[in-house]
């Protein structure tokens, strides 16, 4: 992996169609591609991480003009991969969301977060940890640099036992992969004190469709026909097949208690 610096003249996006999964009215991004290399993911195909230096003081000098919104920490690429150790790159942008009063939704697979603890205590902040699978099996073949679902789980309960609101997120959901265990996963999250439960559907968007058909013809090769057939001239499954899963996930909160949706409002975050 390459490590290149860079500076920006403007880090903070405005997300202009409200963002119904993540709620937020800005997002930023501490780096550019990511290490972890999740292999449905698009941020792990170039090998090059950009670190963006200069980001808290590119976003300092934007926060000082702008009405207070929800920033999206990590919206693209995780804001705690292993650069961060090195770097501190998303610890000095949560400083510069803490000195502004902004609140933030922070996305991450990484117990890197666990760090930051004290500074997030400071902050209105919702937390986001995303899994895939309690199968390490799975979780091996399609994320293998990242740490492994129960210390994801295990980083959830530490952020809620610090008074830090906390979920889980299934993203991406893989269909047919993971139905087997879908219940088992919301009911693990709550076991874990997990706030909220989302998931986003697996999509199969330019080179990302024939890296994952390899993958899945190489460790699954009975399934290769079916997901050829659900991603066939498409990169989002069809939506009657999407209602089923919104529905089952929808009754399965519901049977544990756990809200499937975040809700923010003049800028702070509500639990269901
Ligand atoms: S951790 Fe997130 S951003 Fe990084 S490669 Fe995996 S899915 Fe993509």
């Amino acid at each position: 992996m390459e490590y290149r610096t860079i500076s920006q003249d403007s880090i903070l996006k405005i997300i202009t169609k409200k963002d119904k999964l993540f709620g937020g009215d800005f997002c930023i991004d501490t780096y550019q591609n990511c290490e972890y290399g999740c292999k449905y993911c698009d941020s792990s195909i170039d090998k090059v991480i950009y670190v963006k230096l200069d980001a808290d003081k590119i976003l300092e000098k934007k926060l000082r003009n702008i009405k207070k919104g929800v920033i999206i920490v990590g919206s693209v690429n995780d804001p705690y991969q292993k650069s961060e150790e090195k770097y501190e790159i998303t610890k000095k942008v949560l400083k510069i969301i803490k000195k502004y009063e902004f609140s933030c939704h922070i996305l991450t697979k990484s117990n890197l977060i666990l760090r930051d603890i004290d500074l997030l205590k400071d902050i209105d902040c919702l937390v986001t940890i995303s899994l895939i699978s309690l199968n390490e099996t799975i979780t091996q073949i399609f994320e293998k640099n990242v740490m492994s679902t129960k210390y994801r789980l295990k980083t959830v309960e530490k952020l809620v036992n610090n008074g830090i609101k906390t979920g889980v997120a299934l993203i991406p959901l893989i269909p047919i992969i993971i139905d087997t265990e879908l219940d088992k996963i919301v009911k693990i999250s709550e076991k874990y004190k997990a706030q909220h439960f989302l998931h986003k559907f697996l999509e199969l968007k330019g080179d990302q469709k024939e890296i994952f058909l390899k993958i899945i013809s190489t460790n699954y090769p009975s399934l290769l026909s079916k997901f050829k057939e659900l991603y066939k001239d498409r990169y989002q499954l069809e939506w009657t097949i999407v209602d089923k899963y919104n529905l089952k996930i929808s009754n399965l909160c519901k049977r544990y208690n756990i809200s499937e949706k975040i809700y923010f409002q003049d800028n702070q975050y509500y639990p269901k």
